[in-house]
Formats: C-alpha cells, sequence, structure tokens
C-alpha cells in the first residue's frame, strides 16, 4: 500500500470532536483487511506507531495521532449481508438499511449518524436505549480483526484468548462503564472495547432483533427534582433490562433521559409547550405491542406529582421524531453557546450506582460555572456540560471536572460510562483502577502489541 505523504490531506485526520489535536507523517486508507494487515505488520517491522481513525468524532483524542502512520477505515465501506458489515460503514446507515429490512440493530449512540460501525465496536458506544437493551458489546456476534503483527483472524464468543495473553482479571465498576480493557473469557469480548489498541477491526457478524411493534414517546416535567428521582425509581422497578426481562405489571420504559432547567431553558423557545413551572423533564421511550399503556405511565406520573397536566405523548412516527428533534435541540444549544463563548465545554461522561444518583446530581448543580445537565438517567449516567465563558473559567471548568470524576469513582462509579478513555482520561483511569490494574492492562498490550504500535498513547 502507498502512503498518502501530502500534508494538507493528513491535516484533515489530525483532530476529533474533544478539540485536541496531533500529528502524522503518512496516511493509510485500505481498501480490504488485507491491505490492514500489510500495513500494521509494516509498522511492527518499523517499530512506527499508527492511530487507527474513522470519523474522528471521539470526544476523548483516541483518534489523534501522536506521530507516526494514521489508518483510515473510511473505504472498508460494504455492507456484506443484513447481519454483516464493514467497519467503516457509517453505524446510522447501516441500521436504516436493516430496519427497512424489518431487522433492528439497536445500539444508538446520539453520533450514529456521523460515527462508524467499528468504531462503536471498538468503543462498546451506547445510547438512550441502552438502558433496555446494553451497549453494543451483546449485538455483536463476531469480528474480524487484524493484530498489530498483521494476523487476521474472526474472534467470537467460543474462539479463546491465546494462552501468552494475560487477560486483566479486575472488578469493573457494577454501572454502565467505557473504561479500560474488559476482563473477557474470549477473544471477541476483549476486542470491543479496546479503542484502538489491540487490533484494527474490519468487518463484524452482527446480532439483530425484531423492532417493537409500536413505541409511545412521553416528555414528563416536574417542578421538584426529588420526586423526579422517586419517578426515575419507580419506572426502572422491575423494567426489563440488558440480560433481563420486565417483571409483569412494570412500566419498562425502553429510555428515561433526564433535562435540567438550564437544557430546558435552551428549548424553550423550539417548545412553547414547557409549564413555567418546570424546573427538570423526563423524555421516556416505551414500546408496546396493541394500545399504549398510557394509563399505567399517567397514573405513575400523578402519584409522583409531575406536572400532569404538561405532559406531551406521542404515539406514532412523526410525534417521536419531532421529540428526539427537541432532545437532540439541547446539546446543538450546547454547541451555539460554545461557539458564543469562544471557549471549549468541558463535559462528563461519568455513570454511578443507583443509590448515588441523587448525590451525584447534588453534586452537578452546585457547580459554580454557567452549565447544562442532561442524559441517560436511567443507568445513572448523566452528561453535564460546563460552559466555561473565559480562559480562568476553563482552568476551573477542568478542576471541577477532576474533583467530580473522583467523587463518582468513591461513589463506585465510572470515569467514562461510554465515551472511553482515548488519551485525555487516561489519569482517571489510573486513578480509579489503580496502580496494578494499569499494570496488568500494560501487561496485555505488550503481549498482544510487543512492538508498541497501535493506538500509542490511549488508554495509558
Ligand atoms: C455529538 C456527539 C455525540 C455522541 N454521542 C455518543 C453517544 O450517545 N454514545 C457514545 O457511546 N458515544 C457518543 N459519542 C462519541 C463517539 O461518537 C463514539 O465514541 C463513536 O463510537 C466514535 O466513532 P467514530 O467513527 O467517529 O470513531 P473515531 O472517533 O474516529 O475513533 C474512536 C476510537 O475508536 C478507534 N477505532 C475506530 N475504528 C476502529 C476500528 N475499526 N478498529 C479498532 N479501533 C477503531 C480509534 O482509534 C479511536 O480510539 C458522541 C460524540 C459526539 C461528537
Amino acid at each position: 500500500m502507498h502512503p498518502i505523504t501530502d500534508p494538507a490531506v493528513i491535516e484533515g485526520y489530525l483532530g476529533d470532536a474533544s478539540n485536541t489535536r496531533g500529528h502524522a507523517e503518512a496516511l493509510y486508507r485500505p481498501r480490504s483487511t488485507e491491505d490492514v494487515a500489510e500495513v500494521l505488520a509494516a509498522a511492527t517491522t518499523a517499530g512506527v506507531g499508527v492511530t487507527v481513525t474513522a470519523r474522528r468524532t471521539s470526544t476523548t483524542g483516541g483518534p489523534v495521532p501522536d506521530g507516526g502512520w494514521l489508518l483510515s477505515t473510511e473505504h472498508l465501506d460494504r455492507i456484506h449481508a443484513v447481519d454483516d458489515c464493514d467497519a467503516g460503514v457509517l453505524l446510522g446507515a447501516y441500521q436504516t438499511q436493516t430496519e427497512a429490512g424489518g431487522r433492528l440493530f439497536p445500539p444508538d449512540p446520539t453520533s450514529r449518524h456521523e460515527c462508524t460501525l467499528g468504531a462503536a465496536i471498538a468503543c462498546n458506544a451506547s445510547g438512550a436505549r441502552s438502558f433496555a437493551y446494553g451497549a453494543t458489546r451483546p449485538w455483536v456476534e463476531a469480528v474480524q480483526v487484524v493484530l498489530p503483527t498483521g494476523e487476521i483472524l474472526w474472534a467470537d464468543r467460543d474462539t479463546p484468548v491465546p494462552a501468552a495473553w494475560p487477560v486483566p482479571r479486575w472488578s469493573e465498576p457494577i454501572v454502565k462503564t467505557a473504561a479500560g480493557y474488559f476482563p473477557a473469557d474470549n477473544l471477541l469480548d476483549l476486542m470491543i472495547g479496546q479503542e484502538g489498541t489491540l487490533g484494527v477491526i474490519t468487518r463484524a457478524r452482527l446480532r439483530l432483533t425484531a423492532p417493537p411493534p409500536a413505541v409511545m414517546g412521553v416528555v414528563a416535567f416536574f417542578g421538584d427534582r426529588a420526586a423526579l428521582l422517586a419517578f426515575v425509581d419507580h419506572a426502572r422497578t422491575g423494567a426489563r433490562r440488558p440480560g433481563q426481562a420486565a417483571s409483569p405489571g412494570a412500566l419498562s420504559p425502553r429510555a428515561l433521559e433526564y433535562f435540567d432547567s438550564h437544557a430546558l431553558a435552551l428549548v424553550r423557545a423550539r417548545v412553547p409547550d414547557i409549564p413555567e413551572a418546570a424546573t427538570d423533564a423526563l423524555f421516556i421511550e416505551v414500546e408496546h405491542a396493541g394500545e399504549p399503556p398510557l394509563e399505567a405511565w399517567w397514573d405513575a406520573l400523578e402519584a409522583h406529582g409531575a406536572l400532569v397536566d404538561a405532559t406531551i405523548v406521542t404515539e406514532d412516527e412523526a410525534g417521536r421524531a419531532r421529540l428526539h428533534a427537541v432532545r437532540h435541540a439541547v446539546p446543538a444549544g450546547v454547541n451555539e453557546q460554545v461557539v458564543a463563548n469562544g471557549m471549549p465545554k468541558v463535559g462528563t461522561d461519568f455513570a454511578v450506582p443507583d443509590s448515588a444518583l441523587a448525590e451525584m446530581m447534588d453534586a452537578y448543580a452546585a457547580v459554580p460555572l454557567p452549565h447544562v445537565c442532561f442524559g441517560h438517567i436511567g443507568d445513572n449516567h448523566l452528561h453535564l456540560n460546563l460552559l466555561p465563558r473565559s480562559a480562568a473559567e476553563l482552568e476551573q471548568a477542568r478542576a471541577i471536572y477532576k474533583t467530580l470524576a473522583r467523587q463518582a469513582v468513591q461513589l463506585g462509579g465510572t470515569v467514562s460510562a461510554e465515551h472511553g478513555i482515548g488519551k485525555i482520561k487516561r489519569s482517571l483511569l489510573a486513578e480509579m483502577v489503580g496502580p496494578e490494574v494499569i499494570a496488568a492492562f500494560r501487561a496485555l498490550k505488550t503481549a498482544v502489541d510487543p512492538a508498541g504500535v497501535l493506538g500509542r498513547g490511549t488508554l495509558f
């Protein structure tokens, strides 16, 4: 394969959504798994670092190169069959095609129309409906992967991890998490969530399910956060969770999403129905067959002090699309504020156990800088977006972020629930897992990638 060395072309591949930028000497755009193997084998022989880059929507610096070569997956772009897809295909494009054929691939990161399937697997991405369906991991049956040495193999859950690879045995926090190597007992699970440090995923066989017959969308407003939290507890009691069926009679939402008062302020202009008294809101999706379970939800909302008269319910696709547009208007509004401030935002991705949700939200609400908080409350996984207006406030925001990360860890949580560690959260991962686990991660990495070529600077 011939590298591209034109700096003007390489320039477009040097950053990601974290606003960090790197440098690289060459760019490879392989068209096949064999091309990928050729590049990696050559890199291992030459001892040159290789950074895998896909669509660069990472918020963690993972695809940002620290010198060496870039390997872009953009030309690994074929959908081979409904459940068999190349890594460089856009996740949303794959899902649109799959759904047109009457099947569902559930992982739904907000960025799904901008990010690739391969990266979603490499980062074990998740989204709103992960509350019921889980992250990407359970929906992958097998991956084709190229190891740093250039060896090509298929890995599924019957493929053992090579005996010479010391898989770290560590206790992940018991929350939704995307931080560090998975303590896997098979090669597939080891390759999911490794953030481009153990192998390049070139193709995947996926697990699909039947789409739900119907989905009801609800936006419920509250005038009191404690009431909202009590309702969240009620709504997720007995709910369908990854690998676990719903209890009879449970409300069982597939998505439970939170918006604080600042998030509501951002979308008030677009949603005139938001009541004055609303301080917080929930965006809820419920799958159902037959009649929508409106009465049960209505009763529960009323019993928990929601502002029921203002509740918005939609039962058709068009209505849900409108609600999604409003939901996505929040991050868009945050980004507009970032541009207006001329300062980057500082966003959290922590998750904590159920018992610590209220304490974590109190800490978020108390931050002394402009902020917007929203996200996956069903998984106790909220994104606090700090919006500094000056260099001094940016420094302050970064310090607050670290303090909150430590608090999340102390409460039994994770420093990354879905975006991964990349390069910018390495020190937080080290604090979360401790030096022994980091040493175990390194030992695995050295066994898989003796020349240390792949994903230099990512994870550690
Ligand atoms: C607005 C916005 C919303 C987002 N929402 C979500 C969300 O809801 N949930 C969520 O989980 N994430 C979210 N993200 C983060 C990001 O979109 C995901 O991490 C996504 O999986 C990255 O995909 P990408 O194609 O852009 O990969 P890149 O950013 O290019 O790469 C991400 C990482 O994966 C590695 N990688 C990429 N492809 C491969 C491969 N084929 N084999 C091995 N390693 C590979 C790279 O080296 C890098 O470390 C969001 C980001 C943005 C900007």
